[in-house]
């Protein structure tokens, strides 16, 4: 791939990172123990203050946000593997049948790891 073009790729990619990050930081917080992984952090409750509907309304909120935190961990992951590849030279290729990713879907999805065939 053309040096000019990678180095697009990858502002589109340290862009996606940078703001993935942020939504995460909304809400979850980074493990310490764990590379790359996040916890959405459950509520804590002033008993005293709080009534019972409130605290249900907080854990419902909860449940509602582990899905979205998986999926934008997921994506976080796929984007800093993206900029691995790039270090390495070795971006722009589909891990599974090792040919050149569309220019097209790289557009489209930077971190994208299949070429439009291995995806579908
Ligand atoms: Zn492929």
């Amino acid at each position: 791939m053309e040096q000019k073009l990678q180095k697009q790729f990858q502002k589109q990619l340290e862009k996606g990172k940078k703001q993935l990050t942020n939504d995460l930081r909304n809400f979850a917080q980074k493990d310490p123990k764990l590379k790359g992984d996040w916890d959405t952090q459950f509520p804590r409750f002033d008993i005293h203050r709080s009534d019972k509907n409130e605290r249900a309304d907080e854990v419902e909120r909860y449940e509602s946000l582990l899905p979205i935190e998986h999926a934008l961990e997921l994506r976080l992951k796929d984007i800093e593997k993206a900029l691995e590849k790039i270090k390495k030279d070795a971006y722009g290729k589909c891990e599974k049948c090792k040919k050149e990713i569309e220019l097209k879907r790289l557009g489209a999805c930077p971190e994208a790891k299949w070429c439009i065939k291995c995806a579908s």
